[in-house]
């Protein structure tokens, strides 16, 4: 069976409950694909899952945007993957590339978060992305395949994970990747999945490319053998988000 085309809505800390409102109002009265042509799920502020969750229309999901590394308690200020079960989230991202940079995320600790969510019953989309430097150090793969790999050596089962390629000089940038760019990273990424995971679960996990992503080049990525989907960050508040659902069409 082929990999069913994803598309990840990620609000990041953005929205009011009168914004929140007017996003969903979109996204209800959007013409999509049917849901078992492509799966749309969109990640706004924990503070609006429950609002968001209870207007969506029903064949969207909601994740949220991160979770707790293991069982809740006496972690101010965090939110449990168990919290996010009881309120029905079915979807986390975990390991974007902002609480990397910005909140000091090591892979090791990324791949725990993911392994933990993953045995609580979450799904989870995985973000891994190489910087500018790293890039042109011709490290890109290097780098990509360590954060894989700190996920790949703490879980063995990989039905619930999508992975997420944002390449970080791409993600809020209007610098999105080319085409060509983009194949390369999923290919090599899939082949990596097939050498130390397995052919299986390199044909069947979805590899999906984030970083300025926008209703204008999405169909050109959507094109690309390995590019199952999208991330998307500041497109995802707009009206275009519903184009970018359509790219793959
Ligand atoms: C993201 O933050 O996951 C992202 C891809 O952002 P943007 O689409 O705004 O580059």
């Amino acid at each position: 069976m082929g990999r069913k085309f994803f598309v990840g809505g990620n609000w990041k800390c953005n929205g009011t409950t009168d914004q929140v409102e007017k996003i969903v109002k979109t996204l209800n009265e959007g013409q999509v694909p049917p849901s078992d042509v492509v799966e749309v799920v969109v990640s706004p502020p924990y503070v609006f899952l429950p609002v968001v969750k209870s207007q969506l229309r029903q064949e969207f999901h909601v994740a949220a945007q991160n979770c707790w590394v293991k069982k809740g308690g006496a972690f101010t200020g965090e939110v449990s993957a168990e919290m996010l079960v009881n309120l029905g989230v079915p979807w986390v991202i975990l390991g974007h590339s902002e609480r990397r940079a910005l909140l000091g995320e090591s892979n090791e600790f990324v791949g725990d978060k993911v392994a933990y969510a993953l045995s609580q019953g979450l799904k989870v989309i995985a973000c891994v992305g190489e910087t500018l430097e790293q890039r042109e150090a011709g490290s890109t793969m290097e780098v990509v395949a360590a954060q894989t790999k700190a996920i790949a050596e703490k879980i063995k089962d990989w039905s619930n994970v999508v992975v997420a390629y944002e390449p970080v000089w791409a993600i809020g940038t209007g610098k999105v990747a080319t085409p060509a760019q983009a194949q390369e990273v999923h290919a090599s990424l899939r082949d990596w999945l097939k050498t130390n995971v397995s052919p299986e679960v390199a044909e069947s996990t979805r590899i999906i490319y984030g970083g300025s992503v926008t209703a204008a080049n999405c169909k050109e990525l959507a094109a690309q053998p390995d590019v199952d989907g999208f991330l998307v960050g500041g497109a995802s508040l707009k009206p275009e988000f519903i184009d970018i659902i359509n790219a793959a069409t």
